[in-house]
């Protein structure tokens, strides 16, 4: 389905990054991965008869490196998918300025740089596809989330934004939204390490990355050409509701009036 096409992948070291490029290369295309985490970036890549680039994606100049030694390697550019982030949690009054700053500056702005350094050669190759990887902390509020979840809304409408501004490119752009993953980052959360049960969603479990590699590959290729602007959550159901919320019982709910009103 990627037959020909070339694609960088950030934060592809690890991961729903590494996951996706392993099904890129699968299905024929032409992956350059990149990272911050060297060592790890560089293993990945070898697996997979990759390129690998050191890259930092809150720094302009190693996005002009990385779309440079594409360009040089491959002579075009057909697809991006802005994966790389970080997570930061806890109770919004206590998240300090640096921490939000952080989260904003990874997962937003090197998602605009990303889009930003892609633009002329995809322009040159007569037209694209970006994926970007925001959350369904970007679909709905989730509290303890308010550095990470700005920063997945942030994408979710940049996403939009850019899709608007880049269709006369024939550059699509659309955001994914992955629910509970089973990644090194999510390694110490309590619903990965219990066997992967996620009773909350409809699905009923976490969902492993190459679930989610399928949708990026999905949208980077030819089968998604008239997909653009959109937002695919691929969350087992989470978006959409959660299974276990009770709606209060009659009873409660007139305990409660006639409390108010004593
Ligand atoms: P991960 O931590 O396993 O992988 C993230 C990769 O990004 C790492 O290899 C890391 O080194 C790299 N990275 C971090 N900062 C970077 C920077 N400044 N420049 C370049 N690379 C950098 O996490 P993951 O779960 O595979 O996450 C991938 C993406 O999916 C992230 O954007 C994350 O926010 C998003 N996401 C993850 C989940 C989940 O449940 N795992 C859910 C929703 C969204």
């Amino acid at each position: 389905m990627l037959d020909g096409k070339v694609v960088i992948i950030t934060g592809g070291a690890r991961g729903m990054g590494a996951a996706t490029a392993r099904r890129c290369a699968a299905e024929g295309a032409r992956v350059v991965l990149t990272d911050v985490l060297i060592e790890e970036g560089a293993a990945t890549a070898k697996e997979l008869d990759a390129q690998f680039v050191p890259h930092d994606v809150t720094k302009p100049g190693d996005w002009g490196e990385v779309v440079a030694t594409v360009t040089e390697a491959y002579g075009r550019l057909d697809g991006l998918v802005n994966n790389a982030g970080i997570a930061v949690q806890g109770p919004l009054e206590r998240q300090s300025l640096e921490e939000f700053e952080r989260v904003l500056k990874v997962n937003l702005v090197g998602v605009f740089l990303g889009v930003q350094s892609v633009v002329a050669p995809m322009r040159a190759a007569g037209g694209g596809s970006i994926v970007n990887i925001s959350s369904v902390a970007g679909l709905t509020a989730l509290p303890g989330t308010s550095g990470y979840g700005a920063s997945k809304w942030g994408v979710r409408g940049l996403t939009k934004i850019a899709a608007v501004e880049l269709g006369p490119d024939r550059i699509r752009v659309n955001s994914i939204h992955p629910g509970m993953i089973v990644t090194p980052m999510t390694a110490g959360h309590g619903a990965v390490s219990g066997a992967g049960r996620f009773p909350i969603v409809a699905a009923g479990r976490c969902g492993e990355p190459e679930e989610v590699a399928q949708a990026s590959a999905f949208l980077l290729s030819d089968a998604a050409s008239y997909i653009t602007g959109a937002e695919l959550a691929v969350d087992g159901g989470w978006a959409a509701g959660i299974t276990q919320f009770r709606a209060p019982t009659s009873a409660e709910a007139t305990t409660d009036e006639t409390a108010a009103t004593t």
